[in-house]
């Protein structure tokens, strides 16, 4: 039973992940991941221990639709990395379906079975935290303890549909986005959010869409070029790739690489890190606010009535969140 295991201290767990404990490392992912207050406690004082010693990792964010091959290309880039590279890789899923529904999108167990058999690998599956604000918490934090024991690739992969997009491009240097060729119009609309976000479009399984391959790269490179670029010194380029054969995998990685030397040299980069590690803090101040006002034992017993009024007609909106907000503040501060 979880309760009769000993816990690992905050000493224990910072050793344990700066000597890349693999067990350790599992252990601190675990306790940020939690929800209990205790926990959290715990674990924002291992975090405030391990940041210094973060930062040291590309970050990649990759993303695509069911079935574009995500998990096929990403077993092959990180087996590439480590073996021809010498390089140490982490993956971590953001996938907010999972543990909600049951089943997850990006599903677990059996992806990715040569890298995780790897030594030099570490594969996180997706937190089940609920809501999309936990999730990202968790994916962040996990990035700090992970560059802490010393990952110098982590690639965060996600579900080509929807918010986890904006927030995990949030959280990386450079975002990958797959793709397929005539992928159908029904799919422009995503296409394009995404497009939007992307640092570089891949087209993937190169090699059976041989003759299409073309056709798409022109589609693809004439949307990007009508975007606005997010930065002045980088357009995204559209490459192709095979993550089943392997083929482009080397050449993609040196784009990756070529952004990060741009970026630095520039000052972009820190530039990015800085902003993102603000709008963390925003989004984070929202997410705690909002929930202890719904968790608040005054505001939660007069919401429904409260409610009915506003969707009856019989209370102004304003009114409404005037006098909830009232009931909120009547208590003080009692610590979030
Ligand atoms: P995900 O849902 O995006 O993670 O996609 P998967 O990696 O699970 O791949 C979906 C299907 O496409 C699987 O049957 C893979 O074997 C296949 N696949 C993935 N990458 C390639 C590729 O580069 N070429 C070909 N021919 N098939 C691929």
């Amino acid at each position: 039973m979880a309760a009769t295991v000993q816990q690992p201290s905050v000493d224990e767990l910072y050793e344990g992940v700066r000597s890349g404990s693999r067990a350790l490392i599992g252990r601190a992912i675990t306790l940020i991941e939690s929800r209990n207050a205790a926990h959290q406690d715990k674990a924002q004082q291992l975090l405030a221990k391990l940041l210094p010693h973060a930062g040291g990792a590309q970050r990649v964010g990759i993303s695509g639709v069911p079935g574009v091959g995500k998990s096929t290309f990403i077993e092959c880039l990180g087996s590439w990395l480590i073996e021809d590279q010498r390089k140490r890789v982490a993956v971590l899923a953001v996938d907010p379906s999972s543990g909600r529904t049951g089943g997850s999108i990006l599903g677990d167990k059996t992806r990715m079975e040569k890298l995780s058999a790897n030594q030099d690998a570490f594969i996180r599956p997706s937190p089940s935290a609920g809501v999309l604000g936990g999730v990202a918490r968790a994916t962040r934090e996990t990035m700090i303890v992970l560059e802490a024991a010393g990952f110098d690739v982590v690639l965060v992969e996600t579900v080509g549909t929807g918010q986890s997009e904006t927030m995990v491009s949030e959280m990386v240097d450079f975002f990958l986005v797959l793709m397929l060729p005539g992928a159908g119009d029904e799919l422009q609309g995503i296409k394009k959010g995404i497009l939007e976000l992307a640092d570089m479009v891949a087209v993937n399984k190169a090699d059976i869409f041989e003759k299409k391959l073309k056709q798409a790269v022109r589609e693809y490179k004439s949307a990007l070029h009508i975007m606005t670029d997010a930065s002045p010194s980088w357009h995204p380029p559209v490459v192709t790739v095979s993550g089943l054969t392997g083929d482009g995998v080397a050449e993609l990685w040196e784009r990756i690489e070529k952004h990060a030397r741009i970026m630095t040299e520039s000052g972009e980069r820190q530039v990015r890190r800085d902003e993102q590690r603000v709008s963390w803090l925003k989004s984070q101040i929202a997410d705690r606010l909002l929930a202890d006002f719904y968790g608040d034992a005054s505001v939660s017993q007069s919401f429904t009535p409260i409610l009915e009024d506003v969707r009856g007609g019989k209370k102004p909106v304003s009114a409404a969140v005037s006098e909830l907000l009232k009931l909120y503040h009547a208590k003080g501060y009692k610590g979030l």
